[in-house]
């Protein structure tokens, strides 16, 4: 088995991902997905950076974009409207306004960024080695729970991105990662199994299964995505996020529909 949903990829507009929106549908079809959804990489509200999120003046072109895609393969794949939105505190009226602009049907909250640090931009890679990596880790987790405690998100995205390089925390994270559940669980919002971890140095899902675990354990709902920036990506290594699913004491996971969950589908 395998999931048959997966609610993370990007489109060209972000500046660093190929195929257009049909070839990814065209894919999803090809793996045998039902539903789809494209959560590209939301305008920052903090810069403007080409290369890594559309600006605002795209966003209309996002949607026409998706939604000739949603018209041409209405018979066969449900497809989703998403984003996948950054979380920068002092920002968040900026990121509500633009979440508010469309009707979308959930929105992945990321963290990327420490203060002014892209810590997964392979550019910014070298930066690691002036940080403590014990301080990063817990800095990231503090970002992840205000993310959930913003309101302006559906799913937290890759939720221990900051292993992306293969830095490792040396402290035990066991409490911090409770303490981020036990928000996620008060705040609502879902987590997703990222499959693009097994694609970088890192070469493990995001979250890790310890974490998983946990987030199992305190009732945290589960969606899937391949974080796919190529149509290739589509549903990428699916099997083994299934099976991780159900080792790691999930027994569902569900679907959005503007910005609810509208349906619970058994593992
Ligand atoms: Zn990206
Ligand atoms: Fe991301
Ligand atoms: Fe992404
Ligand atoms: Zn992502």
């Amino acid at each position: 088995m395998q999931p048959i949903y997966d609610y993370h990829m990007h489109t060209p507009l972000c500046g660093h991902a190929v195929g257009w929106p049909d070839e990814y549908a065209q894919a999803a079809l090809d793996a045998g997905l039902e539903e789809i959804g494209f959560s590209d990489h939301a305008p920052f509200v903090h810069m403007v950076d080409p290369g890594v999120t559309m600006g605002m003046s795209q966003l209309p072109d996002y949607y026409a974009m998706i939604e000739k895609t949603q018209q041409r393969f209405k018979n066969d794949l449900r497809i989703k409207m998403a984003l996948e939105a950054d979380f920068i505190p002092g920002y968040e009226d900026k990121t509500q306004a633009i979440i508010d602009d469309y009707d979308y049907d959930y929105i992945i909250g990321s963290v990327h960024f420490i203060k002014d640090w892209g810590f997964d931009d392979p550019d910014q890679r070298e930066r690691w080695d002036q940080e403590d990596v014990n301080q990063v880790y817990s800095d990231y987790y503090e970002l992840l729970r205000r993310s959930a405690k913003s309101g302006l998100f559906d799913i937290i995205g890759h939720c221990d991105l900051v292993k992306k390089f293969g830095h490792r925390a040396t402290i035990d994270l066991t409490g911090e990662i409770k303490q981020t559940a036990q928000v996620f669980k008060e705040t609502g919002v879902a987590i997703e199994i990222n499959t693009a971890g097994w694609r970088k140095p890192c070469e493990e899902q995001y979250p890790a299964e310890n974490c998983l675990k946990i987030y199992a354990a305190t009732g945290i709902p589960l969606t899937f995505g391949s974080d796919a920036h190529t149509p290739e990506d589509v549903g990428a290594d699916f099997k083994q996020a299934y099976a991780l699913a159900k080792s790691a004491g999930f027994t569902e996971y569900v679907s959005f529909s503007k910005r609810n969950i509208d349906r619970v589908i058994r593992l």
